[in-house]
């Protein structure tokens, strides 16, 4: 039952074609290229968008640098923070018709969306305006007669490339350090969730806050998005995706202008729980909402459990409960507890994995299959599906899914799986479970990943690096190291 207020709103406000906002100005692309959202609980379309091709790209960019040469990047840094706090304010005002838009375009419950995403899409703005006037240089001790000093300077236009799983949430972390520091933006979303995004700019060129050409929107997919990351006069990717495409990236910045790349990449975390844990029934709790909120489509979510033989039973006994009370279904139904995988090619792919885990010989203890309940048939809804006595050379233990499919590993030897836990490619996050201090602080030490939770999985805060290391990614969101990445250092030296 949609009980939703804003639904109607949404429809209204789907009607017609969603355009490219380009200096200022809402462009249909330049040959009048379109492309279809479509809602991943039932596939219906909601809206057709522009679909910008190389040439728009060219104009994005051109009108991009015309404004860094322009009045923006020497703005009076109170006169910045007063706008990033309005645009924050604009996202807080506006949020139920955000989350509407992302429930409806991403498949995620509007739940999810209007509490886990919409409050810090609006706070990120308000952290990094708070930072305008913060970013230090230092005074170096240099030898005598000579001052020697650094500053932190915008680097110029930024392209940001964000991915559909928080559509609005990762523009907004990239776009406020971004502007922060006198940059201008050229932001691209997934083609599958553009919608959020374009409300936001048309809530920007609505308020007049920014000089037209500070903020640009271009919608599309591979072929804007290599556009972007071969673009010659472009100064920095922040591109958050998969793996491979940030692979793309990095060749497409060095045989086109060394443009800075930051990469938020792919994830397959450990999660360790050892058997001194007393209260075992509120981690199997929280850390089944880690691994299943948002269906699975989180690079940081535990994907791996490894259990403490001891506990192993009870621990899958409590998640197997809880994943049988799991319901899908429409988005914007209260009673939903997981909404639908945000798109056809993505669904199928979850299933085929989980048809992989099966032939390995991995037990499958819970779903496995797409969600048969009434309503749901054209929807892609996938049971919580958890398997047990992984082992963690399976390619279900090695590959990101980024799903709702849970693996299982037993262990008895803290080395033992320290080791394994570390045996992945990725590095992004990882969790260890112990009452005994000296133990956890020591696991946590020796995890390789760039995120590390001990006794409390997912804690994220603006004043805390976010970021992953091997092949999840260059560079951190987040804090004053995102900033460091949307500027470029200068050395001065004065003689006296
Ligand atoms: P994706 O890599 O397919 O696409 C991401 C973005 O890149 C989209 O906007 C897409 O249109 C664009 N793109 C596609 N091809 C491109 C190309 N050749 N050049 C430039 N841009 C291109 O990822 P996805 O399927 O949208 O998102 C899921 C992935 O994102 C998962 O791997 C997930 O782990 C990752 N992710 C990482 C983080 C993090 O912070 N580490 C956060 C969220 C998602």
């Amino acid at each position: 039952m949609n009980t939703n207020p804003r639904l109607d709103w949404a429809f209204d406000w789907l009607k017609g074609e969603k355009r490219l906002y380009i200096g200022g100005e809402w462009v249909q692309a330049s040959q009048r290229a379109t492309f279809v959202s479509t809602n991943p609980a039932n596939q219906n379309s909601l809206a057709t968008l522009s679909e910008a091709s190389r040439s728009d790209i060219d104009s994005a960019v051109s009108q991009a640098r015309s404004a860094f040469r322009g009045s923006w990047p020497k703005q009076d840094r109170r006169e910045r923070a007063r706008i990033l706090r309005k645009i924050g304010e604009l996202v807080r005002t506006h949020k139920e018709e955000l989350a509407t838009l992302e429930a409806l375009d991403n498949g995620k419950t509007y739940r999810e969306a209007l509490y886990d995403d919409l409050p810090d899409s609006a706070d990120v703005f308000d952290y990094y305006a708070g930072w305008t006037d913060k970013l230090y240089g230092e005074s170096c001790p240099v030898e005598d007669g000579f001052v020697n000093f650094t500053q932190h300077e915008p680097l110029g236009v930024c392209a940001l490339i964000v991915p559909w799983n928080f559509p609005l949430l990762l523009a907004a972390w990239k776009i406020a350090p971004a502007l922060a520091m006198g940059n201008t933006v050229v932001i691209k979303p997934s083609p599958f969730t553009s919608l959020s995004l374009v409300r936001l700019a048309q809530l920007i060129d609505g308020s007049k806050l920014l000089p037209p050409g500070v903020f640009n929107l271009v919608l599309g997919g591979v072929e804007a998005g290599e556009a972007l990351s071969s673009h010659p006069d472009i100064d920095k990717i922040s591109f958050t995706g998969s793996t491979a495409i940030g692979a793309q990236i990095v060749q497409a910045s060095g045989r086109s202008n060394l443009k800075s790349v930051s990469l938020e990449l792919g994830g397959k975390a450990p999660n360790i729980i050892f058997d001194d844990v007393k209260d075992l029934p509120a981690v199997i709790d929280r850390s089944f909402n880690l691994m299943f909120s948002q269906k699975g489509e989180k690079c940081t979510e535990p994907t791996r459990f490894f259990l403490h033989e001891k506990i192993y039973d009870q621990f899958s006994a409590g998640l197997i409960e809880k994943a049988k009370a799991a319901i899908c279904g429409d988005p914007f139904d209260p009673v939903t507890t997981q909404g639908a995988q945000c798109h056809k090619a993505h669904f199928e792919k979850i299933l085929a994995y989980i048809e992989i885990g099966k032939k390995e010989g991995a037990q499958l203890l819970v779903g496995g299959n797409r969600d048969s309940a009434s309503g749901n048939e054209k929807g892609f809804f996938v049971r919580p599906t958890i398997f047990g006595n992984v082992q963690n050379k399976m390619q279900i233990a090695r590959d990101e899914i980024f799903g709702p499919v849970l693996c299982l590993l037993k262990f008895s030897d803290e080395e033992q799986v320290i080791a394994e836990a570390n045996d992945t490619p990725y590095g992004l996050a990882a969790g260890v479970y112990s009452d005994d201090a000296k133990r956890a602080m020591r696991v946590a030490q020796k995890l390789d990943a760039g995120m590390v939770f001990v006794n409390h999985y997912g804690c994220y805060h603006f004043s805390s690096p976010f970021g992953g290391i091997k092949q999840s990614g260059w560079g951190h969101e987040m804090a004053r190291h995102s900033l460091e990445s949307y500027t470029r250092l200068k050395s001065i030296w004065v003689k006296y």
